[in-house]
């Protein structure tokens, strides 16, 4: 039998604490560690913050690394645990998925103590930090093939409750868009799995397909205002500036609302993040590259909204998603 997974220090322990919590081997895998820093500063809210959860989203490692820096001079109450990287081993292979075992970290939770690799990690975290916070940041971003604006996103919540202080929470990082996604693919996503739990768990996203010190600078800033609502460090929040656009916005997304390409091609994009677009207005070109003959295909959108997240130019299949709208949330 294994050794359960644990920390290498006490969570307890008053003050900076750096270690790692221990993911036990099993067939496919010998024992690893995660690296984790502890900042317990007593009374106040108990915050998790993650990233690395998809190992080709790299500007959450990054920024988990900031706020390691400075956290010890800035927290003045509460208890932060910072785990830069949840996944070594795709961020090891620049992939989203494990590469060992194919599977999707942020698909496996609560995870399996004898199950393949991915599901030990979820399992570890489970169990050994999970319980200790309530509150969550997993710091993600949207990946090389979306332009997306910086966002903080949760999905819907059965609770009201739950709902209503979770997306407040979002709000709190004064990023570009707060956004509640509706998805029919959240089996075994962190966020359901702690959601269930009765906690506070928000995603933060940015996409973009390059990690420039830009986006760094505006995710930081997001992640600091949150922690500043919180009052786990002082200081002021501050509006966050992004494509010289100042005001952030609360927006809703369906599953019915992202335009997938009608035929195999080119995409074109022929807008922007946070355009406002009426009926008819043109999306993106979808080109046919068989044939310089064959017209290309013009994708508009369908109804006013707003654009979430557009495609880059890249190959698309027929089906797959070339843009994403949204509208202002309406509670
Ligand atoms: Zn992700």
């Amino acid at each position: 039998m294994n050794e359960a997974p644990h920390l290498t220090f006490d969570l307890d322990a008053p003050g900076v604490s750096r270690g790692h919590l221990v993911v036990p081997g099993g067939a496919d895998h010998e024992e690893f560690s995660l690296a984790v820093f502890s900042l317990n500063k007593g009374e106040g809210p108990r915050l998790l913050i993650t990233g690395g959860n998809h190992g080709n989203e790299l500007e959450g490692p990054l920024v988990a690394r900031r706020l390691i820096e400075w956290l010890p001079k800035a927290q003045t109450s509460g208890r932060i645990i910072v785990l830069p990287v949840l996944n070594p081993l795709a961020v090891q292979a620049w992939s989203r998925n494990t590469p060992l075992d194919g599977l999707n970290l942020n698909r496996v939770f609560p995870g399996r103590a004898d199950g393949s690799v991915t599901e030990r990690i979820a399992d570890a975290v489970s169990r050994v930090l999970l319980p200790n916070a309530d509150i969550v940041f997993d710091l993600h971003s949207f990946g090389p093939t979306w332009d997306f604006p910086p966002a903080v996103i949760t999905h819907p919540i059965a609770d009201a409750d739950l709902m209503a202080k979770t997306l407040a929470m979002a709000a709190a990082f004064k990023l570009p868009v707060t956004l509640l996604w509706q998805h029919d693919d959240t089996a075994g996503m962190f966020d359901s799995w702690a959601h269930s739990l009765g906690k506070v768990f928000v995603c933060a996203e940015f996409g973009g397909g390059t990690v420039s010190a830009e986006a760094l600078a505006i995710y930081e800033a997001g992640v600091r205002n949150a922690l500043v609502t919180l009052g786990l460090v002082e200081g002021k929040v501050e509006d966050v500036s992004f494509r010289n656009k100042r005001s952030s916005q609360t927006l809703e997304t369906l599953i019915s609302n992202e335009l997938k390409s009608p035929a195999q091609g080119i995409f074109e994009p022929r807008c922007s993040v946070l355009d406002e677009v009426r009926p008819g207005d043109l999306i993106g070109i979808l080109h046919s590259m068989d044939s310089v003959s064959a017209p290309s295909i013009d994708i508009r959108a369908p109804g006013p909204s707003i654009v979430l997240a557009i495609g880059s130019g890249a190959h698309v299949d027929r089906n797959e998603g070339v843009a994403i709208l949204a509208r202002p949330l309406h509670n």
